[in-house]
């Protein structure tokens, strides 16, 4: 394997000397186009011990401007779902209709967060991430449709980052209804975009890049009128080295030479209009690369950053759904003498759908509130966070749905009808929700993600000391500079104070807030421990790695339910019943707490791995007698 060559100084702070040429490509990919800020935010503060809540704290709720301007369009909304979308219908026949299509654009739904002045509602985050809950509650492919368009297709990217020329020409269009999409996935290239195909070279007068190669999964592509298509344009040599360069054109899906070859199905989301889409010699015009030529990958993290908050907000309005099925079922059903929601094992159910629903609503509402106050609002982490810990949650509560309603759950709707019941879709709930822990980040890289972004701090300190690709002369400065810090840091992580002030919250809560605290100390201080022990193999840890992630994120979800609870009593809500709530819900997030820490030290990580390693090379074949091959 080839040796990466010395750097004066490291070209970024993860030493990639000893990885494979694939890891490294991805690595450094990735790295450069990480976004960069000075502050940190509230989970990166968390990483490091410090529960800093003047950022996050007092929850930001909505003014009543920004409440009475959702209100409006929501309303609008729920009346057009109830009355005129059937969405178990769009399940059988795998199509939206069009005239809900074309009705959902004439109300404004495919430029929610568009800007007035370029046709579209102009409305908050906040209030467009409670479009996203009010669509999950009721119809998955709808929501797919809108999301796909807004938060991942054209609109968000030229929010972010697009000349006054493209938002002119482009947005009115999107806002109105024409539909667009978002092409980053190869056949090759799912969670690693260093191994992009899709290529388009500048043509010799400079005006046009020609285009070739095919994205798959394009959800909205069979319907677009205009898609983001990410391409690899020629590499460009940085300090003697070449690199590679991935750039993001806007693409009208009338050009010559674009091609939707396949429409493709899935277990679920069965009206998704996700398409194969081939591109021959398709000439853009230079005016079309969106922020500039080599940032494609900017610009698809940076969207994707905000972008995926759609998720988890469409999750807690399926849940939320998904909770009024079992609320209802839990009492109408009786057996063994006794409705099923008094048995000890279904209330259980309940209860963590509750907790959770509570939590998973406040993470949301939190971030999508930062987003609201300051569109810049670093909240990469606090969105990595609430996409996988609500997609997480929000697929174990449709499971327990199907478990309550038992064989009811996994009937049909259209089965459950004909026989004379209520036609309940929890079958299709499961299938509709199941691709949330893949699609825009699966959890495996949110994971990863956050715990990069986690290390971040420690990184800056130390990475050079342990980069080998440095000579001593350089190390051992920086070694004196982090002994100096870590002397002051780690010693904090182990004082019983430096939390922040409780004195506003409500007791019941001010004592989970000072878990909280406490915890990220405990945090911080483990993941230290694991960079002292690992050293640079930590990166390979994903397992352990995954473990300070998740109890980060229980932390996050935490806090952000204290928070939202203490400013629902200030606001009259039945304080005992809220209290009650995020108090259970804080207890049993403790318990996961202690369970993760647990397992950091007592666990089969390294003989998993060997075992999964021997499995993969051949070995215990007998676990495969007896079956079809
Ligand atoms: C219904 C649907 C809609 C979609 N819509 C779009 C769209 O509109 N636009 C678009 O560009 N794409 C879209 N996608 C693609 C989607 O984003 C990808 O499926 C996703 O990024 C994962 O890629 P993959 O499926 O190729 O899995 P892979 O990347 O091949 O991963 C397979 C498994 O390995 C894990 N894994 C991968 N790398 C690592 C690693 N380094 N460490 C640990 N685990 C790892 C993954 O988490 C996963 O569990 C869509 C996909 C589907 C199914």
């Amino acid at each position: 394997m080839s040796k990466a060559p010395l750097p004066e100084e490291p070209a970024q702070l993860i030493d990639t000397s000893k990885m494979s040429a694939g890891q490294r490509a991805a690595l450094e990919l990735t790295e450069a186009a990480r976004d960069v800020t000075e502050d940190g935010s509230f989970a990166s503060r968390m990483f490091m011990g410090k529960l800093d809540l003047s950022g996050i704290a007092p929850f930001p709720e909505q003014s009543a401007e920004d409440r009475d301007q959702g209100d409006a369009f929501l309303q609008r909304l729920e009346t057009f779902l109830r009355e005129n979308v059937d969405p178990d219908e769009i399940d059988r026949t795998g199509e939206i209709p069009p005239e809900v299509i074309a009705k959902l654009g004439s109300m404004g739904a495919f430029g929610i967060k568009i800007s007035p002045s370029y046709g579209g509602l102009g409305l908050s985050q906040t209030n467009y991430s409670r479009a996203a809950m009010l669509l999950g509650s009721y119809c998955g492919n709808l929501t797919a449709l809108l999301s796909a368009h807004q938060s991942i297709g054209v609109p968000q990217p030229l929010i972010l980052f697009g000349t006054e020329e493209q938002k002119k020409k482009f947005l009115p269009r999107v806002a109105k209804g024409e539909i667009s999409a978002f092409a980053l996935t190869e056949t090759g290239v799912g969670s690693d975009p260093a191994a992009m195909e899709t290529h388009a070279e500048p043509t010799e007068d400079g005006k046009h890049f020609v285009l070739n190669g095919e994205k798959l999964w394009c959800t909205n592509g069979t319907k677009a009128g205009v898609i983001i298509v990410m391409a690899r344009t020629p590499p460009k040599v940085v300090n003697g080295k070449s690199k590679k360069q991935i750039t993001a054109f806007i693409v009208e899906m009338d050009t010559p030479g674009v091609e939707v070859t396949h429409r493709c199905r899935f277990m679920g989301l069965k009206a998704l209009y996700n398409a194969v889409v081939r591109f021959t010699d398709v000439r853009v015009p230079r005016e079309n690369i969106v922020l500039a030529e080599g940032k494609g990958l900017k610009v698809a993290l940076t969207t994707l950053n905000t972008g995926r908050l759609t998720l988890p907000a469409a999750c807690v309005g399926l849940s939320k759904r998904c909770l009024e099925v079992v609320k209802q079922w839990s009492k109408d059903r009786a057996q063994w003498g006794a409705p099923i929601g008094k048995h000890a094992a279904i209330a259980d159910k309940i209860a963590r759908m509750a907790a959770n629903i509570f939590a998973m609503e406040a993470m949301t509402l939190l971030t999508s509130g930062l987003v609201t106050r300051d569109k810049h609002a670093d909240i990469r982490l606090e969105a990595a966070m609430c996409k996988l810990w609500g997609s997480e949650k929000a697929w174990q509560m449709v499971d327990d749905t199907m478990q309550i309603r038992g064989g009811r759950g996994y009937e049909t709707a259209a089965s459950l009808k004909a026989r004379g019941e209520k036609p309940v879709a929890v079958e299709r709930f499961l299938r509709d929700c199941r691709i949330n822990t893949i699609f825009e980040g699966s959890s495996e890289i949110m994971r990863l993600f956050v715990a990069r972004e986690a290390l971040d701090p420690h990184l800056k300190v130390a990475a050079p000391v342990l980069d080998t690709r440095l000579s001593w002369s350089k190390r051992l400065p920086a070694a004196l500079k982090a002994g100096v810090f870590y002397a002051g840091w780690y010693v904090r992580q182990w004082l019983p104070f430096g939390g922040p002030s409780t004195s506003g919250f409500d007791p019941r809560l001010a004592k989970h807030v000072r878990y909280a605290a406490r915890t990220s100390r405990k945090l911080a201080r483990s993941l230290f421990h694991a960079m002292a022990r690992f050293g640079p193999k930590l990166e390979r840890q994903q397992v352990l790695l995954g473990r300070f992630v998740d109890i980060g994120a229980e932390i996050f979800a935490i806090t952000a339910s204290c928070l939202r609870a203490q400013s629902l009593i200030g606001q009259k809500e039945k304080s005992a019943e809220v209290l009650a709530l995020v108090d259970y819900f804080c207890e049993s997030a403790r318990l996961r707490i202690d369970h993760l820490f647990h397992d950091l030290h007592h666990n089969t990580d390294k003989e998993g791995y060997r075992l999964a390693q021997a499995v993969l090379e051949g070995k215990h074949e007998n676990l495969q007698d007896g079956v079809l091959k």
